[in-house]
């Protein structure tokens, strides 16, 4: 029996059981060990009944003195036992739980914790936890206390239909000694300092003593949590300067001068900044590897534009990935716009357009711009001296790196490409910090002059009606509005693109004057174009959407934007949403429509009434709902933290520095064999490829 033990062969759970924990996520034991309980309940006062308050959360050792079943007139079964502790009898209800008499028989002693409480002037407990009084010592692996489920502080874990708490407590501290017994530490003893060694932060994080063990567990094991991922960080980071690049790019003021001299604006002084950054990563030796972040429309393809052309300037080609077919195409044209008047040659390869004329080979592009079909062994690319991806979030970790490695010759020796990688995402410093550690960060914290706030409203249900009369209002003056069903878009599946249709016939019966189109991510790319061609040429006056239109739509005079289902995204992601609308020079609105509401939902949509700031978006959302908004499904899962908070600075801080240390120290870990062993598994899991 070790960690990879799977579940359903395990005595006392078996393939039944197995299937059930499946639902949790709970395949082998190790999974098991490590589904931490999400509260603990303090039934740790033990005492007698006539010392206790009503109201009091209490345990209390004594004796069933009987137990029956009562059957009520609406069909609910009552379990009603006497219990007596040798100072007062208590009566003890259960609901719908009548095969409970068939394992409590008067006489019986057990140990029970609830609230105690008065019923018609009896005392009484409602649903107590119980088990036998020392219930756990005969236990045939020898668990690790006498009592599990009353008497102590009671470990709560997720649960699912046919997996209770109360099983769940039984099976870990079954098995919990067992592997704790063969569980080696792989943390070496300079960096776990003074906290628990993983066995008995393990073994506590279950069954606490007291709530001080809890903070030292939960001290140890989001310790881990946070020192891994760095540790596969700083590792990729620190691996990658070890490669030298054959011949640090040159960079000449008056190229650049000449760039910045030829567009039609002013560079804003935060990109001014990034390029500053961007410009000394590459006149060094050793590849780049940065994150470019900017909200949508603060100019990040211009900056990519740039450092094309300098590739260009140095040699090298340049690819260039973006997350959809509408992107690509986009910056298909801003690019070619940019950098065709210095003679370069921008190509183009999405799953529909493969180098069809008139975007031929010859001559050779000097960039090829892209969605994933770039990935395609059949793209030969040559030479590639800088790899960009727009919206990295939206890629998986193995197609960003094959498409680094789309740059590296053949048998990948030699120089590797600089990599740049771009997101609309704001992210908050501390993820930058862990998860995406392994990049240097580039922020344009500033707008382009000129952009106006875009009003937005988060819009009660009985105002729906009267907000169509505003959006058809503005609609008649010549303006335009993009209509956003709740869906999103990794999971159009045919059912709810049929539901997107369905809502489309709906709002063509409610805008009947208007011409409505429909977009969403099932469609074929040539369809897609003549939609948003449409859209853009006001044919369309009224475009309903999935999120696709999240990334690369621009369309000045669309002043009008509604998100139906709006509790379902991130506050973060609505902003960028929002990004869409206020491209012009005419006041926006955003209304925020929400299916199934809570109040703390319309709380949290709010701040987006007041807040404009995308980055202050994302701590909220780091805030309130953890850290899974800021991540899209294609991440998901690349680290998932049980215990440490994304938001805790000092720890993510410490965790770094640790792992750099140790790292600079020996990069192939060969020192730390337990250590190496626990990152290769954690990068299997986390960045296959
Ligand atoms: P992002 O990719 O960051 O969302 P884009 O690069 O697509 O933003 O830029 C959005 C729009 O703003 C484009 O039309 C671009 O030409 C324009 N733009 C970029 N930088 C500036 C600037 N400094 N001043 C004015 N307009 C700008
Ligand atoms: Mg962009």
């Amino acid at each position: 029996m070790d960690l990879e033990t799977p579940l359903s062969s395990l005595p006392g759970i078996g393939f039944f059981m197995g299937k059930r924990l499946e639902k949790l996520e709970l395949f082998t034991l190790e999974d098991l060990i490590f589904h931490f309980p999400f509260r603990y309940d303090d039934y740790s006062v033990i005492k007698p009944a006539d010392e206790t308050q009503i109201g009091e959360v209490v345990t209390l050792q004594g004796e069933i003195w009987s137990i029956k079943n009562i059957y009520t007139r609406y069909g609910r079964v009552l379990t009603q036992a006497i219990f007596n502790d040798g100072t007062s009898p208590i009566m003890l209800t259960w609901f719908n739980q009548s095969y409970l008499i068939k394992s409590i028989k008067a006489g019986d002693k057990l140990q029970i914790s609830g609230k105690l409480a008065k019923y018609k002037n009896k005392l009484s407990i409602m649903v107590p936890q119980w088990e036998r009084v020392g219930a756990n010592l005969d236990h045939p692996e020898g668990g690790l206390a006498s009592h599990l489920h009353t008497g102590r502080l009671v470990p709560v874990y997720s649960e699912t239909s046919g997996v209770a708490s109360k099983w769940l407590r039984t099976k870990i501290d079954k098995y919990l000694p067992v592997i704790l017994n063969k569980l080696q530490d792989p943390l070496p003893d300079k960096i776990r300092d003074n906290m628990l060694i993983l066995k008995d932060a393990l073994a506590k994080i279950h069954f606490p003593k007291d709530t001080d063990e809890i903070d030292k567990a939960r001290e140890r094991l989001g310790f881990d949590e946070l020192f891994y991922v760095s540790l596969a960080t700083q590792k990729t980071r620190l691996s990658w300067q070890e490669k030298p690049i054959t011949k640090a790019w040159k960079v000449e003021k008056k190229d650049l001068d000449r760039f910045i001299s030829s567009l039609p604006f002013k560079l804003t002084s935060a990109q001014i900044k990034v390029i500053t950054e961007i410009t000394s990563d590459i006149k060094r030796k050793y590849p780049m590897n940065r994150l470019l972040q900017g909200e949508v429309g603060s100019g990040k393809t211009v900056v990519a534009a740039l450092f094309i052309y300098l590739a260009h300037l140095n040699g090298y080609s340049s690819l260039f990935m973006a997350p959809t077919e509408i992107l690509a195409w986009q910056h298909f044209e801003t690019v070619s716009g940019l950098l065709e008047p210095f003679g370069i040659t921008v190509g183009i390869y999405t799953g529909s357009r493969k180098f069809t004329k008139p975007y031929t080979l010859n001559p050779k592009p000097s960039v090829i711009i892209g969605t994933h079909a770039l990935l395609s062994d059949k793209l030969a690319a040559k030479n590639v001296g800088l790899v960009i991806i727009d919206e990295q979030h939206r890629f998986g970790v193995a197609q960003r790196t094959k498409l680094r490695q789309k740059g590296l010759p053949v048998r990948q020796a030699g120089p590797a490409p600089h990599f740049l990688t771009m997101t609309a995402t704001p992210i908050p410093r501390t993820v930058a910090l862990t998860v995406y550690g392994d990049l240097d960060l580039s922020i344009i914290d500033e707008m382009p002059k000129g952009r106006l706030k875009i009003k937005t409203y988060v819009v009660p249900e009985q105002k729906r009606k009267d907000s169509y009369g505003f959006i058809a209002k503005h609609v008649l003056t010549g303006e335009q509005a993009y209509i956003i069903t709740p869906l999103i878009e990794e999971s159009e599946t045919l059912v709810s693109v049929r539901a997107a249709k369905k809502e489309f016939e709906n709002l063509k019966k409610i805008f009947p004057r208007f011409n409505l189109g429909l977009l969403h991510g099932r469609m074929k790319a040539k369809e897609k174009e003549q939609i948003i061609g449409d859209f853009r040429s006001n044919k369309i006056q009224i475009l309903v959407s999935t999120s696709v239109v999240e990334v690369g739509m621009d369309i000045a005079n669309a002043t009008i934007m509604v998100i139906e289902g709006a509790e379902r995204y991130g506050l973060a992601q609505l902003h960028q949403l929002r990004g869409r609308i206020g491209r012009g020079s005419k006041e926006s609105f955003c209304l925020l429509y929400t299916t199934h509401s809570s109040v703390e939902d319309s709380k949290r949509l709010k701040y987006l009434e007041t807040t404009f700031d995308g980055l202050k978006l994302a701590e909220l959302d780091l805030k309130i709902r953890g850290s899974g908004t800021i991540f899209s499904t294609a991440q998901h899962g690349r680290f998932e933290f049980k215990i440490a908070r994304l938001s805790d600075l000092p720890l993510i801080e410490k965790t770094r520095q640790a792992a750099r240390d140790l790292l600079i120290d020996n990069l192939e870990l060969d020192k730390y064999p337990n250590l190496r062993a626990q990152l290769q598994k954690i990068s299997a899991q986390v960045m296959p490829d």
